[in-house]
């Protein structure tokens, strides 16, 4: 028989809880994440057990976030303006200024992007994309959508997927300058994404369902719901995706300021089951110059205009 008095305890004790249990609290949680994760059976299962860190960043994501990291005053503003940015237009150079805040333009060759002048929202015609993979500290793919004239971005660790029943975490992170779509080349070491990057994929892609509405309107409409459909027109990545924005916020690894989503092929006719095509490693060449990681490495410094 349980002692009544511990379990009252217990109760108490995580009532009063302070910012440092709930710190440690999270630490635990994250530990735990990988084996739970495994035996309730999620998407993906036959990978889960590939890459650590990815998958308890997927499991606090999808499941309901146990713990909020503590808002530090000097990220709180920009966790506003990030959410903000999505239900209200502001101009390109506005949403650009974390990126350009993160990098020293003068050692890194990545575009700084239009400050301040106006390369204003296409309002007409398909809006273009990129998915750039990314040797940084740890391996992802970044997938970027053109809304509102710069280039929404998400880090998606494992890569998209072409199957359906496979979810993909996608991590968001900084808008990137329209400019940005055509870079490759190698960041220095040191410096903001050091590491090598690739033009894995790049086209057009169209909303969904946008009726009436131009493109960029329904772009931004469903990205300020938190559930774009697009059907993606690439070399490699094509058809139709959801990439649906969960209720957690990033931990461990992604940036805790915004939030995670998903990625998740919808069943059409270019859905292939993983186990017979994987995307990632079916393509392992820039889609612009055929280079290997290693050729972009070595040869050098950017593609583009
Ligand atoms: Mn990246």
């Amino acid at each position: 028989m349980p002692a009544r008095k511990t379990t009252t305890r217990t109760k108490s004790s995580s009532k009063s809880s302070s910012t440092s249990r709930t710190k440690a609290r999270s630490s635990a949680a994250q530990k735990t994440a990988p084996r739970k994760s495994a035996a309730s059976g999620s998407v993906a299962s036959t990978k889960v057990a590939r890459k650590r860190p990815a998958s308890s960043a997927y499991k606090s994501a999808t499941k309901k976030p146990v713990v909020k990291l503590p808002a530090k005053s000097a990220t709180k503003s920009a966790t506003k303006s990030a959410t903000k940015s999505a239900s209200k237009s502001t101009t390109p150079a506005e949403q650009l200024r974390e990126y350009q805040r993160k990098r020293d333009f003068t050692k890194t060759a990545e575009p700084a992007g239009a400050r301040g002048s106006k390369s204003a929202a296409r309002k007409v015609g398909e809006l273009r994309f990129v998915i750039q993979k990314h040797e940084a500290t740890r391996l992802h793919y970044d997938l970027r959508l053109e809304i509102d004239g710069v280039m929404k971005s998400w880090a998606v660790p494992k890569g998209p997927s072409a199957d359906p029943s496979v979810k993909r975490l996608a991590m968001q992170v900084e808008d990137h300058p329209v400019e940005y779509n055509s870079f490759e080349g190698t960041i220095p070491k040191g410096e903001y994404g050091g590491g090598t990057v690739m033009i894995w994929d790049t086209g057009t892609y169209t909303v969904e369902g946008a009726g009436d509405r131009s493109q960029n309107a329904a772009a931004h409409d469903e990205y300020a719901k938190g559930e774009l459909k697009v059907r993606f027109h690439g070399k490699r990545i094509r058809g139709s995706y959801a990439l649906v924005r969960t209720k957690g916020q990033m931990r461990g690894g992604g940036d805790p300021d915004k939030p995670a989503w998903l990625l998740i092929k919808h069943r059409d006719d270019d859905a292939r089951p993983e186990a017979d095509f994987d995307l990632t490693s079916e393509y392992t060449t820039s889609a612009v110059t055929r280079r290997t990681m290693e050729g972009i490495r070595e040869r050098g410094p950017v593609y583009g205009e």
